[in-house]
């Protein structure tokens, strides 16, 4: 069966092999006569489950031993609290805003602790990044907050900040939702990063937390135990029952993911997907992407067509051509294509193929 290319921006597309080796085991998990759902998570079974996907994704994100790997639920919106209750220590938090997400990072860490904006690109529309050197960090602050990929505006870091450098002593935390696992992270400059689940690691449900050790034992009171950075850890992430099909599923995309040659592999393919839609875009003389160049995303592509009264017959077009979940969201409008790491490059070519014809038709 041929499926057609989701480019959905979350809950997004699956490598089929992930799917069709979850089918498979659906009934019978290597003849233990249980579905992976139907497990104990303490049992052996889903311990081991649970043991091999950490070890693959430490492998593949070259997670230093000094970094926890949780395996936690909520979302990113959960951790949107969840971080200045395990970090703030009640002080200070520093925030970039760059899009919808790291707004909203800012303004629920807000009721735990005193969050200050420390740099915005809301002047141009969150097209461009601040650049590092401009950011008003506060030398008190105990951790600072970055979205690296803004899902919706589609600006992305291609390089983390070197918050020493900067003169802060602050940790920096990113929301790496959208793009975990797409590109290599420099742990050196990290002290947490969390990501939802389901863009391109598995289903909604689970969030991947990964944490430096020395930042562990300091929840506010009011943090709920089953958040509390330090408890997760010291119980393996089974001090409540984790999502366990999530977890189970994530791990198959790990092996799936080390089976494509791991996260420097699939960087380069991320890389020729979204400079041949790019250089459409940009050359098409019809449609348009709004972002400065370097803040480009390769994850998510927001694009307009010159007149929006061709919106509808556009994503209709793309639906009869097995292009789906094509609509922008609704704060930006227009487009948005989402290339996640199970997006072949085929998808982006058929993608880009409807779009000529389509400009063709209606240019
Ligand atoms: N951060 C980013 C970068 C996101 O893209 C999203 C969801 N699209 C979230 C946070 C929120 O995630 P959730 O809905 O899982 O809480």
């Amino acid at each position: 069966m041929k499926r057609p290319y989701n480019f959905s921006a979350g809950p997004a597309t699956l490598p089929p092999e992930v799917l069709q080796q979850a089918a498979d085991e659906m009934l019978d998990w290597h003849g233990s006569g249980m579905s992976v759902m139907e497990m104990s998570h303490r049992g052996r079974e889903f311990m081991s489950i649970r043991d091999q996907a950490e070890t693959d994704l430490r492998e593949l994100l070259a997670v230093p031993p000094q970094f926890k790997v949780l395996f936690m639920q909520g979302g990113g919106l959960a951790e949107n609290a969840i971080v200045p209750m395990n970090l703030s220590r009640g002080g200070q938090a520093d925030f970039v805003v760059t899009g919808s997400w790291s707004q909203k990072s800012y303004k629920e860490a807000k009721r735990y602790c005193d969050s200050a904006v420390a740099a915005s690109n809301e002047a141009d529309d969150h097209t461009s990044l601040p650049a590092p050197a401009s950011w008003q960090l506060r030398p008190q602050a105990a951790y600072v907050h970055l979205c690296t990929n803004e899902t919706i505006h589609g600006v992305e870091f291609s390089e983390l900040p070197d918050l020493k450098g900067l003169g802060s002593d602050a940790a920096l935390v990113i929301d790496c939702s959208s793009h975990i696992a797409t590109r290599s992270i420099d742990w050196s400059r990290v002290g947490l990063a969390f990501a939802g689940a389901q863009k391109n690691i598995g289903p909604a449900g689970l969030t991947l937390v990964i944490v430096r050790e020395d930042l562990l034992g300091h929840a506010l009171p009011v943090c709920p135990s089953a958040f509390d950075y330090k408890t997760v850890a010291d119980n393996q992430s089974m001090y409540n029952t984790p999502p366990t099909y999530a977890i189970y599923l994530a791990g198959l995309v790990f092996q799936w993911l080390k089976r494509q040659g791991g996260v420097a592999a699939m960087e380069q393919r991320n890389i020729a997907k979204a400079t041949l839609l790019y250089d459409y875009i940009d050359a098409s003389g019809f449609y348009r992407n709004t972002v400065a160049p370097a803040a480009r995303s390769r994850m998510n592509l927001p694009f307009f067509l010159p007149d929006d009264s061709h919106n509808e017959a556009f994503l209709a077009g793309a639906k009869e051509r097995g292009l789906l979940q094509l609509k922008g969201h609704k704060s930006v409008g227009g487009m948005r294509a989402s290339l996640y790491n199970a997006m072949p490059l085929e998808g982006v070519q058929a993608l880009v193929d409807y779009m000529r014809e389509f400009a063709a038709r209606h240019g």
